[in-house]
Formats: structure tokens, sequence, C-alpha cells
């Protein structure tokens, strides 16, 4: 017979691990169930690409919490456990093992999938991508020193991973299929080029305008082909962005257009499901639009209005997009949601490597990012939105408060 839960979370990553603890944090009482794929009681994911590669610390450091916290607060846990279909007919949750869980309520949390290449070669050793403990730790084992790391895409993780591979001795070359500078799509040319110059002047390698066509060698990867030459590889990891992993969300028929269609309190189309995180292509309403954010903040935030959906509070999906990332010896936070195209302004010495990026499209900051430079957070997003001139954001002699 199934096995009955007031609530039901699907995907232990970090939205699902989040929402949990905030279900109990906010007094609700009901039986809970955490439903995870990943055998790993739930981790701090970003970790992957920084200090599980560069420190080669142990992925279990980066447990959300400790692994006795679930027993403790009463939350039955199934990990290792994918789930296979959710009915929302019959309110059960069906595992790969066929065993069923049936809920009152249930959320969503399933997170992204890396997305692969289709080309001869991929069965390959030493082929990978990088979403999971295991990712991170079987890239980790062949780094080290001259080894030839291939990395393919130049988005935020595939730079994190050049730059821990670099840092970690290997010579590393980011393929890009087109001649703009990485990241360009979202931080625009200038700022693109700042992040290429960044990897440059560490010794990383770019080779543009070549689309990956095969990998070859015997048992493991020795080169990578590409439209513009060969490239020889001990090492290569596909860092091409990723899709949100709707399975189970489609099995039950919810409505799905770039993820799952949610309201601001994370409500799908069918009134006992909600979604959160990665997945979630949700309505905004400070932005008034729709978004779908792959960043870990997004989890974590709507995770607590899930978690207040379903103890029947009000809160809603009202912030600012927000993530942050590391690579060498540049950290920085970005609020906002620029366009590639906006007008870019510097405020700070950007070639001392402190300073802060204003966005500003029709006149209003659209986005900022700080440069390790610390301590803005709040005055930064405050300022989203906000009509200021391009001269006073770069004037630093009007405090970032006062703008
Ligand atoms: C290497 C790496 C570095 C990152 N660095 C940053 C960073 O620096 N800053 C930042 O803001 N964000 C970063 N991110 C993004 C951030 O980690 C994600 O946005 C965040 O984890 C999303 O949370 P989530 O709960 O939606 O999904 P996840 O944390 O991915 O969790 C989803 C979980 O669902 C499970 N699952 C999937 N399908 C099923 C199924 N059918 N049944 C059961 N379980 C299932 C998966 O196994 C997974 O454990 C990084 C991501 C990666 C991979």
């Amino acid at each position: 017979m199934a096995e009955e839960f007031g609530t039901v979370v699907i995907g232990a990553g970090i939205g699902g691990g989040t929402v949990v603890e905030s279900l109990r944090d906010s007094g609700y009482a009901g039986s809970v169930a955490l439903v995870g794929a990943d055998p790993a009681a739930p981790y701090y994911r970003p970790d992957l690409s920084k200090k599980v590669m560069l420190e080669n610390s142990d992925p279990a450091e980066s447990a959300l919490r400790g692994d006795d916290w679930y027993a403790a607060h009463d939350v039955s846990t199934f990990f290792g456990s994918p789930v296979a279909a959710l009915d929302p007919t019959g309110q059960t949750v069906t595992l790969d093992s066929g065993e069923e869980l049936k809920y009152g309520q249930a959320i969503l949390a399933t997170g992204s999938t890396p997305r692969t290449l289709d080309v001869p070669g991929t069965q390959l050793g030493n082929i990978h991508t990088l979403r999971d403990a295991g990712d991170a730790v079987a890239i980790r084992s062949q780094f080290g020193e001259g080894k030839r790391v291939a990395v393919i895409g130049g988005g935020w993780i595939g730079l994190e991973v050049a730059a821990a591979a670099k840092t970690r001795g290997c010579d590393v070359t980011v393929i890009l299929h087109t001649d703009a500078p990485p990241l360009s799509s979202v931080l625009g040319h200038e700022i693109g080029e700042h992040f290429e110059q960044l990897h440059r002047k560490n010794g990383v390698k770019f080779i543009k305008e070549a689309e990956t066509t095969a990998f070859t060698g015997s048992d493991s990867v020795e080169v990578v082909e590409t439209s513009a030459g060969s490239v020889p590889a001990d090492l290569v990891v596909v860092g091409i962005g990723a899709d949100p992993a709707t399975g189970p969300a489609a099995s039950a028929g919810l409505t799905v257009d770039d993820g799952v269609i949610v309201d601001e309190h994370m409500r799908t189309s069918d009134g006992s499901i909600l979604a959160i995180g990665d997945i979630a292509n949700a309505h905004n309403v400070l932005r008034e639009e729709r978004l779908r954010i792959e960043h870990w903040d997004n989890a974590v935030r709507q995770a607590e209005v899930a978690a207040s959906t379903v103890t029947g509070g009000s809160k809603a999906y009202d912030w600012q997009p927000y993530f942050y990332t590391d690579q060498f010896d540049l950290g920085m936070e970005y609020v906002g949601r620029g366009g590639a195209d906006d007008e870019v302004v510097i405020r700070g010495d950007r070639a001392g490597g402190e300073f802060i990026v204003f966005w500003l499209r029709d006149g209003r900051v659209s986005a900022a990012m700080n440069v390790n430079i610390w301590d803005f957070g709040d005055e930064l997003r405050a300022l989203i939105g906000k009509e200021v001139s391009a001269e006073r954001l770069a004037d630093e002699q009007v405090p970032v408060g006062q703008l």
C-alpha cells in the first residue's frame, strides 16, 4: 500500500532541501517526504566548481545540513530514488523502484539537466558534464600538472571549471562556437571581454568560432575536433547550458513552457502541486514578468515562498534576481537583469580589479555587479529600476547609498 504524506517534495537539491526546512520552521505539522535521484542528502551545488575542485574538499562538507537533521525534524527521506511519474488525479508519486507515495501537496524541485553534444565519440572516457558531486569528483580526479583540459562553452560553469583546472596546473583551452567573448550574451561585449582577459591573463587559451564536430581517441578522449581545428585533450568538460528537468511535471500534465509555469506563490496549473527553483517559470510581481532563473538564491527564496503557500502564508516572488561567481582572483555579485546591449557604466578601478558595473536601459538601472568590492548588496539591489544618470553612477564622489 502507498505510504501517505502531507507534503512530498520531489528533487532533493537546494530548493528541495530548503523547502523542507522552511516548512518545519514555519510550524508545518504534516508529514513530509523528500525524494531525490541523487544518493546524497541536499548539498550546496555552487561549491562543486569552486571549493570541491580548487581545495579538493569532500562534497559531503557542502551538505545543507547534517544527515541526522531529517529524522530529527520528522522528514522521511528517499535519496537515490528517481521519481518516474506524478499522478495528480490519484495524488501519487511513483518512484523508479515502483514504490508509491501519496501526497496532499507535492512540491517539484527537480532542477536542471546539463545539455550534451550529439557528435561522434561522446562515449569515450573523460568527457563530462557538471551537475552533481559525482561529476565534480570525476572531473577533478583528472586534474594535474600539464593535463590538457578542453572546456566546451563559456558560460558560468565552463569558466569556473576553466579557472579551477588552470589553478590546479592544467593546460586549459575554452572552445567557443561564436566570435563573441564568453558571457557576453548576459553581460554584454565589454564585460564579457573583461572575463576573457581575466582568463587569458591567467593562461587560459580560447578558440573561437569553433563548432565541436567530434571527439576522437581509443578508450578515452584524445582530441576534440572542431570546425576551427583539432584540440588535443586528456579531459573534456561540456558546459553548454542546461534544460529544466520537467519529466515528472510533464508526466502530470502540468503546463510546461520553458519550465513549469507557476504563479507568484509557486502554484502550478494543478492546485495541489507547486514548483520552485531552476524548473520554475514564475511570475515575478516586482518586475511584472515571468522569469526562469538558474541560480542558487532563486531556489532558496522560492522554497521559502512555497513553504509559505503550503502553510497558508502570503509570501510572493517579489525580488530581483541575484547570483555570484568566483573565478581566479575575481569575485562578484550581480543583481537585476541587464540586457546584452544595455549601456554599461563603470564605477571604480576596473584595471585594478575593484569596481562596480551598472547596466542602464532607457535611463534606468537594469542591473548592477560589484566586483571584488563588498558590502553594497542592499544599496545596489535598491537601485534596480531607478532613474540615475550615467555620470552620477560613475561619480565616486557620490556615495553608492546616495545614488
Ligand atoms: C557546478 C555548479 C556551480 C554553480 N554555481 C553557482 C553559483 O556560483 N551561483 C549561483 O547562484 N548558482 C550556481 N549554480 C546554480 C545553482 O546551483 C542552481 O540554480 C540550484 O542548485 C537550483 O536549485 P534546484 O533546487 O532548482 O535544483 P538542484 O539543486 O539542481 O536540485 C535538483 C535535484 O532534483 C533531483 N532530480 C531531478 N530529477 C529528478 C527526478 N525525476 N526524481 C527525483 N529527483 C530528481 C536532482 O538529482 C537534484 O538533486 C551552480 C550550479 C552548478 C551545477
